[in-house]
């Protein structure tokens, strides 16, 4: 058995209509996907995290016509050689995205050849059906505070009606919108007044701010009894968030930006956080993101991993999750992406405050070749 194709798969839409988080507005939604084929014809699905542009010189110019003739089943050690590779290639940095990618598609790829989905590789499931918790109340174009505030708290409960009861809203308003921490407050206490107490309420600043400012934001959301605190510095700040981990009553979350266990443990040595995060598409992939659960379970952190991607991250994410210890949540992206909706013969849905674990092998979701081709960008086989 052995690798005989790799391709980068760029597809693209643009969005009807932009929303911003505290750091950037988004307004199309892109991604290379990795697609890997054995020489008995089984296909297998990855993703990147972030732009299409050097993801897919990356993969296609530089990993295929390295990983093609290896066998696809020895995942782990296949994830080890590249990461070596790429750090011989770029010296002070890995590019993760592309690990991510790749180790993703193999992961798939051995799912399927063993005949058996991917969580009962990982160590077996400890559940099919995994606790979602809505993302979205992202901001939109706004002139003035309350209509924003009103629109937020209008999806809120448009989330609980379709059956969720954990949520995660944006701020850091200050980097678009002349309103600031207050204002950021003020729209997790609109929020939770709207929902009740029963909902779980996470906010994530996406690094809007400075330990400081941190510090007081961190005070206020647990008086809201927020469940954590995401981003709200930038990731390199290890030193910075420990300090306001330690200090506040609400636990930090973070580790979308990291990479790698060595990362993560320089955070888990710092205190940085409570609970990490480790997005499969820019962590190392699969191989990575279990990694990182692993050594956040022995030192008694939890793990729970950021998705904000298509339905190949979003099946990825669920098959490590069925294999946590404890009580993990399914980030479950609620924004507006015609990509993650049809990408995939059957949609990932929630089902009530739950979403299923996929059944099949591998992933557990089948690609439609007809959605890959109608958003399809660039030169095909490129
Ligand atoms: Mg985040």
């Amino acid at each position: 058995m052995e690798i005989r194709h790799v391709d980068a798969v760029a597809v693209r839409r643009d969005l009807d209509e932009r929303f911003a988080n505290a750091q950037k507005w988004i307004d199309s939604r892109e991604y290379c996907l990795v697609r890997v084929e054995s020489s008995d014809g089984t296909v297998g699905w990855g993703e990147c995290w972030g732009p299409v542009a050097g993801n897919r010189e990356l993969v296609d110019e530089w990993v295929a016509p390295w990983l093609r003739g290896q066998d696809p089943r020895e995942v782990e050690r296949i994830h080890d050689d590249l990461v070596f590779r790429l750090r011989s290639a770029f010296h002070s940095y890995v590019p993760a995205s592309v690990v991510s990618g790749v180790d993703i598609a193999l992961w798939d790829l051995r799912g399927k050849l063993a005949g058996e989905p991917v969580g009962r590789l990982l160590g077996g499931r400890r559940r099919d059906s995994v606790r979602a918790y809505a993302t979205g109340h992202f901001f939109t174009d706004c002139d003035d505070f309350s209509t924003l505030r009103e629109r937020v708290v209008e999806e809120a409960r448009g989330h609980v009606d379709a059956g969720f009861d954990a949520l995660k809203n944006k701020i850091g308003l200050a980097r678009h919108f002349p309103w600031g921490r207050e204002e950021d407050v003020e729209l997790v206490r609109a929020i939770r007044e709207a929902v009740g107490d029963d909902v779980r309420l996470m906010s994530d600043a996406n690094h809007a701010y400075d330990a400081a400012d941190a510090r007081w934001v961190a005070d206020r959301l647990a008086d809201l009894d927020v469940h954590f605190f995401e981003e709200p510095m930038p990731p390199e700040q290890f030193d910075a968030y420990g300090r306001v981990n330690a200090a506040a009553d609400v636990p930090l979350a973070a580790g979308e930006s990291w990479a790698f266990t060595e990362e993560f443990d320089r955070a888990a040595d710092a205190g940085a956080v409570d609970i990490v995060q480790p997005d499969v598409t820019s962590a190392g992939g699969l191989t990575s993101a279990r990694r990182v659960a692993d050594a956040a379970a022995a030192r008694g952190l939890r793990c729970l991993p950021h998705v904000f991607g298509t339905p190949v991250a979003l099946a990825a994410s669920l098959q490590l999750l069925s294999t946590l210890p404890g009580e993990p949540m399914l980030e479950f992206d609620r924004t507006s992406n015609p990509i993650r909706r049809r990408l995939v013969s059957d949609p990932i849905d929630n089902d009530g405050n739950g979403v299923p674990v996929p059944e099949g092998p591998g992933l557990g979701i089948e690609v439609d070749p007809d959605a890959v081709e109608e958003f399809r960008v660039g030169e095909a086989g490129r």
